[in-house]
């Protein structure tokens, strides 16, 4: 016994220290999340928890590669 395992219901009701987008979040971030990407800034420190969700969720992890080819693109031109 450490002392200090806590009950996984009472974190998940304080909030975990790692927050998770869902979709909408996500999808209202991305833009800006892949401008600092590109800009070479911490994306990840600036939009918590939204690496987190493209991890667990393919369809906007694909949204935010095809955002990224675009941005880059039109960053050349
Ligand atoms: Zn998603």
């Amino acid at each position: 016994m450490t002392g200090r395992d806590l009950d996984p219901t009472i974190l998940r009701l304080l909030g975990s220290n790692e927050p998770e987008l869902d979709c909408d979040e996500c999808f209202a971030q991305l833009d800006r999340y892949v401008e600092l990407e590109l800009a070479g800034a911490p994306a990840d420190m600036h939009v918590p928890g939204l690496r987190a969700h493209l991890v667990g969720c393919p369809a906007c992890a694909e949204e935010h590669e095809s955002l990224r080819a675009l941005l880059e693109l039109d960053s050349v031109s």
